[in-house]
């Protein structure tokens, strides 16, 4: 695959059915040998136990496996537990998150405030152990000041030690290309490997966007909005809309794509085959 990496997302499954379903979705996505799969963590460490067991059951089956580490209302030793854990499991990579406090919690608590500070605590902790990603945005992130604070922020994680970076999910690929030029000429040289969303369910991918300041273009969502209740219209204009996106990335020398599995192995492999990835 030329060097490239691809990669998928996982979340961990809250039920034994959910677990047992991932399973059969991981050995399907398995198939076409990605570079790593990655399972988050959520909000404020709720799923701490969740990533845990997923990632210890993929890294059992000898599946490359990258937990996500969020940091936000977490201690350093808490941390540090956490990467001993992974380091003598044999992980090597992480993904280095702040993450977001869970609605309803009291904010601050923890020894961390951003993600940089979290990328220099495993550096200093586990030298060159872990391969690190650390998140971007092209669309900048929601509680940035401004567009110049986003990208002198992004710098600051890579400067602390992150090896490569995966973006939020956009639907504008110049958003990207962008975000990519803009880093260059900072002179931050890391692969910044595009994350991306199959569209499979509109009001979901709606309430998400709004949340985490993805936007989808008027002209995706009047046509999506259009197909009402009808899922086959959604699913199928969703994946001409998404192959053609992953395919102006790729013709741009996107070092890799991140696919935003949502646990679901059909969305992704269809763009695979439709992209002509190797299987
Ligand atoms: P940071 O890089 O710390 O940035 C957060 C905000 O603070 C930004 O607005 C930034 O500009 C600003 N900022 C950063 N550093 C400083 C500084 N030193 N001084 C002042 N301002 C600063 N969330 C989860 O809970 N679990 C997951 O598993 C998860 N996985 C993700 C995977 C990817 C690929 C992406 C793109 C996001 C993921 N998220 C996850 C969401 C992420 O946690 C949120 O977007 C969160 O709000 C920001 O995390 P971050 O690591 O980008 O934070």
């Amino acid at each position: 695959m030329s060097g490239r990496t691809f990669s998928f997302e996982f979340f961990p499954p809250k039920s034994e059915q959910g677990a047992e379903k991932l399973r059969a979705v991981w050995a399907e996505l398995a198939q076409v040998r990605p570079a790593f799969f990655s399972v988050t963590f959520g909000a404020g460490g709720s799923t701490r136990e969740g990533t845990w067991r997923t990632v210890m059951e993929m890294h059992r089956a000898g599946l490359p496996v990258a937990p996500h580490i969020s940091c936000m209302g977490t201690t350093r030793a808490e941390v540090a537990r956490l990467l001993h854990d992974y380091r003598q499991a044999g992980v090597k990579r992480l993904v280095a998150l702040r993450g977001d406090m869970p609605s309803g919690a009291a904010g601050g608590a923890g020894d961390f405030q951003y993600a940089n500070e979290l990328v220099a605590f495993i550096r200093a902790e586990a030298g060159d152990w872990f391969h690190i990603e650390v998140a971007a945005y092209p669309e900048y992130h929601p509680q940035s000041r401004s567009p110049a604070d986003d990208l002198a922020n992004f710098v600051r994680k890579v400067d602390a030690g992150a090896n490569s970076a995966i973006t939020q999910y956009f639907y504008n690929a110049d958003a990207y290309f962008r975000l990519v030029d803009a880093a260059r000429a900072a002179g931050c040289e890391v692969p910044i490997v595009p994350g991306i969303m199959p569209i499979t369910n509109f009001a979901q991918l709606a309430r998400f966007s709004d949340a985490c300041g993805a936007e989808i273009p008027r002209w995706i969502r009047l046509k999506l909005a259009s197909f009402g209740d009808d899922r086959a219209s959604i699913q199928a204009y969703g994946l001409d809309v998404v192959t053609e996106l992953c395919e102006r990335l790729l013709a741009a020398s996107a070092p890799g794509l991140h696919f935003y599995t949502m646990n679901q192995a059909r969305p992704t492999l269809e763009l695979w085959r439709r992209l002509g990835l190797p299987r």
